[in-house]
C-alpha cells in the first residue's frame, strides 16, 4: 500500500509519523511518499491533504497544475483524508468567519459546507475530547487549531462526529475530512480508519 501525502505546507511532516505509527498498529507493510507534482500521484492507493493555510495550499496546488487531476482521481475513488485546511480543500461550498465569501482554489468534491476560522483566531485554538463511536472507536482528545467548521452536509456525505453539536468528522464514499488535527493526538485512530477505506 502506498499513501501519498500532499507536502508544501503545513503539518506534512506530522502526518507521516502517525500514518507510520497506524500502519505498525495494523501491521500493513506501508509506504508514504510526498506529493508535489502531478507525476507524484502515480500508483498511490490512498492520498492525505494536511492542515496548514488552505489559501497556500491550493495556489501552489493550482500552480504547479496538479489541482485538477487531484480532482479527478479523487472523484474517480483515490481515497482521500483531508484535515483541517485539507477538509476545506475538499468542500464543495466554503466561506470565512469573517470576511464571507472566499475565491481560493479549492478541489471541491465533497457534498460539504465549511466555515473557516470558525472558532476564532490562533489563540482561540483548543483541545476537546470527541467521540469516535460511530467508526468503532472511543473516545479521543484532538487539537483543533483555528480550526474550520463544517456546518451542512448532504448527499451521500455524512457526519461522523460533533463538538457541541457542530460537525467535526465527515465520511462521504471515498472521502474523509476532519476540523481538528489527527496528526497531533495521542491516538492513532483516524488514520486507522483511513487506512481502512484504503484497503476497501
Ligand atoms: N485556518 C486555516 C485555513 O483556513 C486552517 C487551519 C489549520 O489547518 N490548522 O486554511
Amino acid at each position: 500500500m502506498k499513501i501519498g501525502i500532499i507536502a508544501y505546507q503545513g503539518s506534512f511532516e506530522e502526518h507521516y509519523l502517525q500514518l507510520k505509527r497506524a500502519f505498525d498498529k495494523l501491521s500493513i507493510n506501508g509506504e508514504i511518499t510526498p506529493v508535489k507534482i502531478p507525476k507524484d500521484l502515480k500508483d498511490i492507493d490512498g492520498v492525505i491533504i494536511p492542515g496548514g493555510e488552505s489559501t497556500t495550499i491550493g495556489l501552489v496546488a493550482k500552480r504547479l497544475g496538479i489541482l485538477d487531476e487531484l480532482k479527478e482521481k479523487i472523484t474517480s475513488g483515490l481515497p482521500v483524508m483531508g484535515t483541517c485546511a485539507g477538509a476545506i480543500m475538499l468542500a464543495k461550498e466554503v466561506s470565512d468567519a469573517k470576511v464571507g465569501k472566499t475565491s481560493q482554489p479549492l478541489i471541491g468534491a465533497m457534498n460539504i459546507s465549511i466555515i473557516r476560522n470558525y472558532y476564532g483566531r490562533q489563540r482561540e485554538s483548543f483541545e476537546a475530547i470527541i467521540d469516535l463511536s460511530k467508526i468503532g472507536k472511543g473516545k479521543a482528545n484532538v487539537v483543533f487549531i483555528r480550526a474550520p467548521a463544517i456546518t451542512k452536509v448532504w448527499g451521500k456525505a455524512q457526519s461522523l462526529a460533533e463538538l457541541n453539536g457542530v460537525t467535526v468528522l465527515a465520511e462521504e464514499n471515498n472521502i474523509l475530512a476532519t476540523t481538528f488535527h489527527p496528526e497531533l493526538s495521542d491516538t492513532t485512530s483516524i488514520h486507522e480508519y483511513f487506512l481502512h477505506l484504503v484497503k476497501g
